[in-house]
């Protein structure tokens, strides 16, 4: 085993498990859980977590923003249904065929596509027609027309229609009267379908994290479950009792350098900060290049001993500078905490989020692939992922 002192990311699987099995609580016994591991698990390494899930009889299946993302997980051997929720392009489809991965489906011209990639190789294209009831991004109208697409989509050779969904742009506000307006839309879509047609959708799909934390009755037959499976919150207005979420990503680095500096000095870049008395000093080996928020220079604190220490100046690219002036046991080599608990004490994406100006997906999923992964279970590590060992 490595040892990454300078810095890695600590993901606990037992908190993970247990993430999950209160969603699953949360839910009605019909919703099945799919696990949103887009962007490699919200940086949070897609395949260690999709496996833990394939062991899961709530989890249906998994969702994934592109094609390539899919076959990755297809690659490490996991057999669970994916879908592919963004556009998928046309020169993707044999492969997605070859290695079932469903497509998200909204225009005719991808139903064509689709159904030729299918039958050129004398498989199956699964599908889920795409429903855009607010969010105006991708999927179909609510309306006469998307009816008549699901049952084109339903009756189109090669294609297997599986499910349907929709997306919600604001599930995670106070106010949920433009989130149960776009359900309501969803799901009279998915009655005019049938009324019309006849067809029926076997996967009807709507809710993110939010809508399963605030929207339980909104589940339909999956939810699509993406930042609360880290335990990070969707927004600071869901409700955070209806679901015990623990945040299972803990980022830890060393301190590399220790000196005292006298009153009047500057430091780092462009002397934002200036010593008013004798200061002790420590650096941290980690930067903005491993996704550390520039933003946090002068404004972060990491935790040394279980103690606070504040960010002094401007990050670098691959170092920063703390104030350990009342932390006297620290040292070179004491471990410094930028993500997690360190005694009484924790820092969680959520404060860097609100400090650095960035939003907490967006911090997990930008922590670089100079971080190595580690996953513990049970105290052990089980499980590591360095991006180095990749030869290229
Ligand atoms: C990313 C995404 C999700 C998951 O969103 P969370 O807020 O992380 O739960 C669900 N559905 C679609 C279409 C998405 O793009």
């Amino acid at each position: 085993m490595k040892h990454y002192s300078r810095v890695r990311a600590e993901i606990d699987l037992d908190r993970f498990d247990q993430n999950l099995l209160a969603i699953r609580k949360a839910l009605p016994d019909h919703t099945s859980v799919i696990g949103v591991v887009k962007a490699d698990g919200y940086g949070h390494g897609a395949v260690p977590l999709a496996r833990r899930m394939q062991e899961c009889g709530f989890v249906s299946g998994f969702a994934v923003a592109t094609a390539q993302e899919g076959l990755s997980l297809r690659r490490a051997g996991i057999a669970k249904p994916i879908l592919v929720l963004g556009y998928s392009f046309p020169e993707e489809y044999e492969e997605m065929v070859r290695h079932q991965i469903s497509a998200a489906a909204f225009t005719d011209e991808m139903l064509e596509q689709m159904s030729r990639a299918a039958l050129s190789l004398h498989g199956e294209m699964g599908v889920h027609v795409a429903v855009d009831t607010g969010m105006s991004r991708i999927g179909v109208e609510p309306d006469e027309s998307g009816a008549a697409f699901l049952n084109r989509a339903a009756h189109t050779p090669g294609i297997c229609l599986e499910g349907a969904f929709t997306h919600f742009a604001t599930a995670d506000e106070r106010d949920k009267e433009r989130t149960n307006c776009q359900f309501s839309r969803f799901v009279g879509l998915l009655e005019l379908a049938k009324k019309r047609y006849g067809v029926t959708v076997p996967l009807r799909h709507a809710s993110n994290s939010a809508a399963v934390l605030d929207l339980p009755e909104a589940g339909l037959d999956a939810v699509r479950a993406g930042i609360i499976l880290y335990g990070l919150w969707p927004s600071d207005e869901v409700n955070r009792s209806a679901v015990q979420l623990q945040p299972i990503l803990s980022l830890y680095s060393q301190i590399s350098f220790v000196k005292t500096l006298d009153a009047g000095r500057e430091i780092s870049y462009g002397g934002t900060f200036r010593t008013e008395s004798p200061t002790r000093v420590a650096t941290v080996p980690v930067g903005y290049a491993d996704g550390y928020p520039r933003g946090l220079s002068n404004k972060g604190e990491v935790l040394i001993c279980g103690k606070r220490a504040r960010i002094l100046g401007r990050i670098c690219m691959d170092q920063f500078m703390v104030d350990i002036t009342h932390i006297p046991e620290a040292a070179q080599g004491s471990p410094v905490t930028l993500i997690g608990q360190d005694g009484a004490e924790r820092i969680t994406m959520e404060e860097l989020g609100e400090k650095s100006g960035r939003f907490n997906y967006e911090l997990a999923c930008c922590l670089s692939k100079r971080i190595p992964r580690v996953y513990r279970s049970g105290q052990k590590t089980v499980a590591e992922k360095d991006y180095f060992d990749d030869p290229g």
